[in-house]
């Protein structure tokens, strides 16, 4: 198989992306980390410099020029995220620092609030820990119990399980739609359909589907949904809750003080409307407004467009994987027939430590990721220490997977001849 380079959709984007003009030990930089956060083009770069230069003000609070236009970037940018995952209201989107602090806000807020003794709330095996510390301290906290959805033969989500789990003292589930280290795509819809028959709630962590396919959170019919920006061509310090509106009213607030009241007095206070109730402080309004710009890069280019391009590259470096014997690659093969995974691969090659194997392969300029990659209960699942992990996005291209193979077997040769 091979992708006419003219047409590719990385060939036409590369550009935009600055840090990727570079070398890195004499090497052109392949950046295969896309998983852990994603590079940034110069229009989200340029966005975040301009309101800095041009419009930098406290939003909210001021009635001058820089602070109305500071405030309606701020806003515009909300409306934009509103849009790219179809959310019915704009006010149903709440700006968190990433999806680990948005995860939090639910927890803190909503389940501590919520939950009792004896409630159940059920995870899997795969979650990032940024969906399971958080549930851990609800957990303790409330007395409430974590239950544990396990995985198919071919390390997907097991439905079947999940069904067997749930009762009417299941409160909430929460789940990853596309694992960071597996890759599988979770079936949220009917995951989402099956809990709210036992009338439980849903959060869907979002990390690694938001910045590579269309997202319709009415049609998933979630109540909650976390992303975070860095990972979707947006700056760090900027990631959204997404929660349906009248559960969002209904939730305490999270952190307290300016921005989010409505009176205050020095005994209590009464708070402001949604979303600002849970945008406790000055916000990162550049960083917002980047997320805007990120959001309109990739709207631009379509997500359409950019799913397909990834569903081929996604292909192709499992073809590439597949061909080495000593490869052992985590999750299910890829099947263009039903969409079920997404662009990364995690593996171990047997005899080369994935930290190795990544040190080695940085000498030639390749970027992957070695380690646990946050989900440390699913490595002790699947019996691994640590894999190596590489992740791609829209603008990596056929001839950087080819480097990446040519590197990795170089490394596994090599450490096959002095210790094989
Ligand atoms: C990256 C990631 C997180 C955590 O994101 P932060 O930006 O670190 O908050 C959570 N879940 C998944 C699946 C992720 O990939």
């Amino acid at each position: 198989m091979t992708l006419a380079k003219e047409r590719t959709l990385a060939s036409k984007v590369r550009a935009d992306f600055p840090i990727l003009q570079q070398e890195v030990h004499g090497k052109p930089l392949v950046y295969l980390d896309n998983a852990a956060t994603s590079q940034k083009p110069k229009a989200v770069l340029d966005a975040l410099l301009n309101y800095y230069q041009q419009d930098n003000a406290n939003v909210h609070r001021g009635v001058h020029t820089l602070s109305s236009r500071a405030t309606d970037a701020y806003e515009g940018a909300r409306d934009k995220v509103a849009a790219f995952i179809n959310a019915a209201h704009r006010e149903e989107i709440v700006y968190t620092r990433n999806a680990t602090e948005a995860i939090n806000l639910v927890a803190y807020s909503w389940a501590m609030s919520t939950l009792q003794r004896g409630d159940e709330i059920i995870l899997t095996v795969m979650e990032h820990h940024g969906n399971l510390l958080p549930w851990q301290f609800v957990a303790q906290k409330t007395g409430a119990l974590l239950k544990f959805v396990e995985l198919t033969e071919t390390q997907e989500f097991d439905l079947e399980h999940y069904q067997s789990l749930m009762s009417d003292k299941t409160k909430l589930v929460s789940v990853v739609h596309a694992s960071n280290t597996l890759g599988c795509i979770n079936p949220v819809e009917e995951i989402v359909a099956i809990a709210h028959r036992y009338g439980a709630k849903v959060l869907i962590d979002a990390c690694q589907s938001v910045p590579h396919t269309a997202i319709d959170v009415q049609a998933i019919d979630c109540d909650w949904l976390v992303a975070s920006g860095h990972k979707m061509c947006a700056p760090t310090g900027i990631g959204f809750l997404y929660g349906k509106r009248d559960l969002l009213r209904a939730m305490p607030p999270f952190l307290g003080g300016g921005e989010m009241i409505a009176d205050v007095f020095l005994d209590h206070s009464t708070y402001a409307d949604l979303p600002h109730r849970f945008e406790a402080g000055t916000p990162a309004i550049g960083e917002a407004i980047a997320l805007g710009a990120a959001v309109d890069y990739l709207t631009a280019i379509g997500m359409d467009k950019i799913h397909a391009y990834e569903q081929e590259l996604t292909a192709y470096l499992f073809q590439q994987l597949n061909q080495i014997p000593e490869v052992q690659i985590y999750g299910p093969q890829p099947n263009a027939q039903v969409n079920n995974r997404v662009a990364l691969a995690s593996f171990t090659t047997g005899t080369v430590h994935p930290h190795d194997l990544s040190t080695i392969l940085d000498q030639a300029g390749i970027a992957i990721r070695a380690g646990h990659h946050c989900t440390q209960p699913l490595h002790r699942h699947i019996g691994a220490q640590s894999t190596a992990r590489a992740s791609v996005y829209f603008y990596n291209t056929q001839e950087e997977i080819d480097a990446f193979i040519v590197a990795l077997k170089e490394a596994i040769e090599f450490f096959g001849s002095i210790f094989g």
